[in-house]
């Protein structure tokens, strides 16, 4: 019988915050790990979104069963034509037209994008808006092997979940040293201080993972402050408010490319002490300071 399956315990306690923020995300990222994990990943978000069992997902209602089994009606997977195949722009304009209209039997139209690193850039462009603005009952999930397919204006946009990434696995208590190291950042941000900048994210930690986590909470603060806190995902709204105030859109825009770039280099074992370095100079370079 097939089932909704459970994605990782991380992941779902990933989503379960996101579940708890002001306002459910109505985009995602899948990003890292398999296609078949991404998928399985997306599924389990289309099932949180649509179920009406009382946790959801329960996997045993009528809309559950249906997404397992792929058959919801108003749920849309975007497949593209082949090997080379990008996601084609006809589909990509079909998700902006039926996008405003109701929902046939669930709570809400999901769209999943599988492959969106196959999404040409006109592509991209033509889903900006809805990114930005989704109508109340829609849902758009993309997956891609990495974020860098994505341009940053939509990866601003989106919810991102990384299978297998460090903040998915974190503790309390790294999460919380990674939390201060972000917060004495953004004070050496604002306070235009290279040096404090710098020890900010040394106090992040010695790890790659420490300075993962760092980064992707920065990135989390950053995103925020670019929506001017129209949602609030990173839970540290005062943080975000304060970048909102002192720095441009583009700035921010910058200081978040610093953040992903440090994401990805420990994804890819990048040496620490150069990646802490390059870190603190991206940073600062975006900052202008
Ligand atoms: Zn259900």
């Amino acid at each position: 019988m097939p089932s909704i399956n459970p994605v990782g315990a991380s992941v779902a306690a990933v989503l379960q915050n996101a579940a708890n923020a002001r306002r459910f995300p109505h985009c995602f990222l899948v990003s890292g790990g398999s296609d078949a994990s991404r998928r399985e990943t997306a599924r389990y978000i289309a099932a949180m979104i649509e179920c009406t069992g009382e946790r959801r997902p329960c996997g045993k209602c009528r809309d559950c069963r249906k997404i397992s089994e792929n058959v919801h009606p108003d749920l849309t997977v975007v497949e593209t034509g082949g090997k080379s195949a990008t996601v084609r722009l006809e589909d990509v304009r079909a998700i902006r037209e039926t996008s405003a209209l109701p929902p046939g039997e669930g709570r809400a139209r999901v769209y999943v994008i599988p492959e969106a690193d196959r999404l040409r850039v006109e592509g991209q462009n033509a889903l900006l808006k809805i990114t930005e603005e989704p109508p109340e009952f829609v849902y758009i999930v993309f997956c891609a092997e990495s974020r860098s397919a994505l341009l940053p204006t939509m990866l601003s946009r989106l919810y991102q979940i990384e299978l297998g990434a460090a903040q998915a696995d974190a503790s309390g208590k790294a999460l919380r040293k990674a939390g201060d190291a972000c917060r004495a950042a953004v004070d050496a941000l604002c306070s235009a201080d290279a040096y404090a900048l710098a020890a900010a994210i040394r106090a992040a930690g010695k790890d790659r993972n420490d300075i993962s986590l760092f980064a992707g909470q920065l990135r989390l603060i950053l995103r925020d402050a670019m929506m001017r806190g129209a949602d609030g995902f990173s839970g540290q709204p005062e943080q975000a408010e304060r970048l909102a105030e002192r720095f441009s859109f583009e700035r921010l825009a910058g200081l978040m490319g610093a953040a992903e770039y440090a994401v990805e280099a420990a994804a890819r074992n990048a040496n620490v002490n150069l990646m802490v370095s390059m870190l603190a100079m991206k940073l600062s370079d975006a900052a202008g300071i």
